[in-house]
């Protein structure tokens, strides 16, 4: 990607030549290769990654952006014209290749591999016109659109909503969307969409990893009329730059997709929507470790357009900006369509028997409202069986050779396995230290949930649905897929917890709240308190009421009970109050600075030296070197630095120049490091 030449240069010792011209038009819009060039700054990352980050697998391959859409090269009239007047001059390179392509269309990667310096001689072709590109099997390329259905009539609340957004289309404007699940936030969306569509912009869709299903397109296709192109990384390469293409070129007006869809090239857009803005899947972990949300704001920003942040339980740092003005904060107070909110009750399991982890109140639940033929959610943050195989006799446990943790057992699979590192084994009959058979599977997930629940209610429906059941495409939907009156318990992970529209769902329980009360990680109490309520809002969306059970030993605990007495809204207000008492984000800025090696010396070293090179100031605090969370992890010893600052800019005055000098440190002994500004995890 050519972003300069020579006379822009402050160093052209360092600069290489181009070899070849691979597109006539810049394939990348100016503003979005702007916004990429302060990310790289941003975010400390080499511009020739982020660029690449953005750009589908197919042209970062170099190959032309038309490759990837089955382009063909023809001839044309004036071209045929040309050879009858004996041009180009015989036994030129660009003789030889109009008369090639006389003989038949050729493909963008047949000329490429024709003979050396093809591309320059099928530019100059191009320029006289002498071919034609023709597309072929590219039905995403054509502008479809097909009669909107209406939508129903909007509230009070979801009509000023989305007259807010968009009452300037072209100016900047950040509106929190802040509803609970089922108040109808989908449909401001549509209507601002309509909107941004009619007014001939394209409309850029940001949904969580998981929201991509058909029923989700399907319904933004149906009501907008327009063909929705879903962009993910699930895409096959070809499928990706195509759509990329159709994007650029202003043939994709509706695009929604996940992450990396914020890097969507277009030129059009109008409105910007991030569904579900507090949902981690957002930031990426690894490479240029970027928050798609805060790159759509950025994106916004530098296009002039509004952009909204939906959400029922909006992430603190988005409340907080809110709270100062910076965001519009809009409200749907109500359930659309009448629903009602579920009721929300703890189940206290103190002294309780428990049947894997299940209480007889639970069970006794579940069974009533699969008898009345509607549908429960049982909600456990935990694949497979057990996450601890302890040999009774000597007290051996199964743990990863290659991390800090212990294997879980997959029953069904008869294997051991790593959640970390992919590592897996055969699950042992015989304890390896000795050789007792008497090995217990301790504490429960999902499989093993979903085995109780079968012996202890028979004739009943139960479904798993996590990362284990849904590797296939479309697991998902035909797992959901339920006939109407029939009772069914489905039992899942955080997948489960996320915008689906279930109408026949009336209890949703979590099985074990206290994990997420000890977390150690500054955002435990954040997330424990996005995935109460949205597992809540998975309860009663139809006609029937809904309710919630949560499982706990400890029904007195503080975030329980304001958010059971206030909700989210209650909870959010009085955490921000502490983390701004404790100088927490959103209240600091932080950064982290992550080393990893064979040798823990050497990446804690490698920390050292760099905290060294640091310049610090009293708006800057650096802890650490320390070791991570989980110190092993896939054979690698892990250890970070964490920098605190009052400010965005302290932080990034000091990030700047130091992120010079670490790229400029050649190799410190087998230690790789990386950057992450605004981490959401200290893992
Ligand atoms: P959210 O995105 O906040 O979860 P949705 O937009 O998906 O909510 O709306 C939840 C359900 O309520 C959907 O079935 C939707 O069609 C319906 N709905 C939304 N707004 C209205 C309205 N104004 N009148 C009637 N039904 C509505
Ligand atoms: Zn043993
Ligand atoms: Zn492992």
């Amino acid at each position: 990607v050519v972003l300069g030449t020579h006379e822009s240069s402050t160093d052209p010792r360092q600069l290489r030549a181009a070899l070849a011209w691979l597109d006539d038009t810049p394939p990348m819009p100016d503003e979005l290769l702007r916004t990429l060039s302060w990310a790289a700054g941003y975010y400390g990352h080499p511009i020739g990654e982020v660029l690449a980050a953005a750009l589908p697998a197919a042209l970062r391959e170099g190959r032309t952006a038309m490759h990837a859409v089955q382009a063909h090269v023809a001839i044309s009239s004036t071209g045929r014209d040309a050879l009858s007047r004996n041009e180009p001059r015989a036994g030129s390179r660009l003789r030889a290749l109009l008369e090639w392509v006389a003989q038949a269309p050729r493909s963008l990667l047949d000329i490429e591999h024709w003979r050396d310096g093809a591309n320059a001689s099928l530019h100059a072709l191009r320029q006289r016109g002498w071919v034609q590109t023709h597309i072929v099997d590219a039905p995403d390329r054509a502008i479809s659109t097909t009669v909107p259905e209406p939508g129903p009539a909007l509230s009070g609340d979801q009509r000023n909503a989305a007259n807010a957004i968009t009452a300037q289309l072209d100016r900047f404007g950040v509106f929190l969307l802040e509803g609970v699940t089922g108040s109808g936030k989908t449909e401001v969306y549509l209507a601002a969409a309509e909107r941004a569509l009619a007014a001939g912009k394209q409309c850029l869709i940001l949904v969580p990893e998981i929201g991509l299903t058909p029923q989700a397109l399907q319904r933004y296709q149906a009501r907008l009329g327009h063909s929705v192109h879903a962009f993910h990384s699930g895409l096959s390469d070809g499928a990706r730059a195509a759509t990329w293409l159709a994007i650029a070129e202003g043939n994709a007006r509706v695009i929604v997709g996940t992450r990396s869809a914020v890097f969507a090239p277009a030129r059009e857009l109008g409105l910007i929507v991030v569904d579900e803005e507090h949902d981690a899947s957002y930031k990426q972990q690894e490479g240029l470790r970027y928050h798609a949300r805060d790159l759509a704001i950025m994106r916004a920003h530098a296009l002039n357009l509004p952009i909204v942040l939906g959400s029922a339980t909006p992430a603190l740092e988005t409340l907080a900006n809110a709270q100062t003005g910076r965001y519009v904060h809009l409200e749907l107070r109500e359930r659309a369509g009448g629903a009602r909110a579920p009721r929300v009750r703890m189940l206290d399991i103190r002294n309780q028997k428990l049947h894997e982890g299940l209480s007889q109140p639970l069970i006794e639940a579940l069974r009533a409202v699969t008898a009345r033929g509607e549908h429960a959610l049982v909600f456990r943050n935990r694949r497979g069986y057990a996450p601890l195989l302890l040999c009774h006799a000597c007290g051996w446990h199964a743990a990863c050779p290659r991390c800090d943790a212990t294997l879980t057992v997959h029953r069904g699979a008869q294997m051991l396995n790593c959640h970390h590192c992919g590592y897996r084994t055969r699950l042992p009959t015989h304890c390896p230290t000795c050789k007792s058979a008497d090995l217990l599977s301790l504490g429960a997930g999902t499989e093993r949930l979903e085995t109780a629940l079968t012996e202890r209610l028979p004739g009943v429906r139960i479904v798993r649905i996590d990362r284990d059941t849904t590797r296939r495409r479309g697991a998902f939907d035909r797992l959901l897929d339920v006939p109407e009156g029939e009772g069914a318990v489905l039992i899942g992970t955080q997948m489960l917890a996320k915008g689906h529209d279930l109408p026949n769902l009336t209890l949703a329980a979590i099985v074990n709240v206290d994990e997420g009360l000890f977390a150690a990680d500054v955002r435990g109490a954040e997330r424990l308190a996005q995935l109460i309520i949205q597992v809540s809002g998975r309860a009663g969306r139809g006609r029937k009421p809904g309710e919630v059970l949560l499982q706990t030993h400890h029904p007195e605990h503080p975030l329980l009970r304001t958010l059971l007495t206030g909700g989210y809204r209650a909870f959010a207000a009085a955490e921000l109050a502490e983390r701004k008492a404790l100088a927490l984000p959103p209240y600091a800025h932080w950064a982290v600075l992550r080393a990893q090696a064979p040798r823990a010396e050497d990446a804690l070293q490698f920390l050292d030296q760099a905290r060294g090179l640091l310049t610090v100031d009293e708006a800057l605090r650096v802890r650490g070197p320390m070791p991570a969370p989980m110190p092993k992890r896939a054979g690698l010893q892990r250890a970070q630095l964490l920098l605190e600052a009052d400010t965005r800019a302290a932080l990034h005055g000091a990030l700047t120049p130091w992120l010079t000098q670490l790229y400029a440190q050649r190799g410190v002994r087998q230690v790789r490091w990386s950057l992450d500004v605004d981490p959401v995890d200290l893992y």
